[in-house]
């Protein structure tokens, strides 16, 4: 059986030379243990922090260790009480065909409710994290002008329509015509291309009032534009900062941060696992969403062999996925 370990830190982007693909005996399951075969791997952008050797909110991913990543898979072997052979699951499995699991932060996932994929996105890691961000730490509220980043992505197309459902008037920021079209058609009042408009001058025209939240994946020049763009009180969300996570050399610092100051705003990081005790809810609400069509839940899909892994991770940084990327594993 296959799976993909650490074989060098990268410097920028990761490329062949970072991973190394294994071919090992499938593992057995000992005492309390169980085999899942995967078959969905997520890509995060959170990933390209992982293979960094340096002090973060999770160890780095050791040089030989198998990638860290989430996903799911059935149970095909177990000595677990709590999990049978058949069950769907979810966790970090890792870059593998085959994964050992104590149990510890695996999960049953109702296929009924919505496919593997979605899972991993708007009911996994992703919708959580859009929806803490919004409500913990962007205190979410009817009315709000609500800016959002990476809008066509995992977290960013789910924050968008939690905020539509709330009654906020959303503005999305993305890359291309097609994912700004495709921001409209899911409920985006507004839809700016960053990579053909001037976000600064757009978030004027189209939030003539400022923005009253901004919840950042990008970080740089346009986490710059919405600073520039504040009203007062305003809560900035910083949830991400991909346009950044390649960069060989720290880029500058925001210009903007004295309109916090100006418009008495906070900015705020936060992580998705800040909330525990609060994930069945959001994540009960938001199936609520999906089923009452309210919210959508797109993924693409890349089809391959876990040695796609790298090629697929780098889709992220080139803005190849609308919604949730994984990889299914062939
Ligand atoms: P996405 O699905 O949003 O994929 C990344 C997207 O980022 C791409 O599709 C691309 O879209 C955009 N992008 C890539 N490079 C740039 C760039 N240079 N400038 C602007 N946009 C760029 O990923 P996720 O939804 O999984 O993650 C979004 C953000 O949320 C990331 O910053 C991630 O690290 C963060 N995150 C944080 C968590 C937390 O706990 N705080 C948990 C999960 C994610 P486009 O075509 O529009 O450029």
């Amino acid at each position: 059986t296959k799976r993909i370990t650490l074989a060098q830190r990268p410097t920028g982007l990761p490329d062949d030379s970072t991973w190394s693909a294994e071919e090992v005996d499938l593992p057995a399951p000992g005492d309390g243990e169980l085999l899942v075969k995967v078959d969905h791997i997520s890509l995060d952008p959170a990933m390209r922090g992982w293979l960094n050797d340096v002090r973060s909110y999770l160890p780095p991913v050791q040089i030989g260790e198998v990638m860290r990543a989430a996903g799911t898979g059935t149970v095909v072997e177990s000595n677990h009480p709590d999990f049978a052979v058949g069950d769907a699951v979810t966790g970090t499995l890792g870059v593998t065909e085959y994964a050992i699991s104590n149990g510890e932060g695996l999960q049953k996932i109702d296929t009924s409710v919505a496919g593997p994929a979605t899972w991993l996105g708007a009911l996994g890691m992703p919708g959580l994290t859009a929806y803490h961000g919004l409500h913990e730490v962007g205190e979410m509220k009817e009315g709000d002008i609500v800016v959002i980043s990476a809008a066509a992505g995992a977290v960013g197309s789910v924050a968008g329509q939690l905020a539509k459902a709330k009654g906020c008037t959303v503005i999305g920021i993305a890359g291309g015509a097609e994912k700004c079209a495709w921001l409209k058609e899911i409920g985006f009042d507004e839809a700016i291309d960053y990579k053909n408009e001037n976000v600064l001058k757009r978030l004027r025209e189209v939030a003539p009032k400022g923005i009253d939240i901004y919840f950042d994946n990008v970080g740089g020049d346009i986490l710059d534009a919405a600073l520039a763009n504040l009203r007062h009180g305003a809560r900035v969300i910083i949830c991400g900062a991909v346009s950044t996570y390649n960069d060989e050399k720290l880029a500058p610092g925001p210009k903007r941060y004295m309109s916090l100051l100006v418009f008495r705003a906070k900015m705020q990081g936060f992580l998705v696992f800040d909330y525990p005790e609060k994930d069945a809810a959001a994540i009960a609400d938001m199936s609520d969403l999906i089923g009452s069509g309210k919210l959508v839940a797109r993924e693409t899909v890349a089809e391959g062999g876990v040695e796609d892994f790298g090629q697929t991770l780098l889709g992220l940084f080139e803005g190849r996925n609308t919604g949730k990327l994984v990889l299914k594993v062939a």
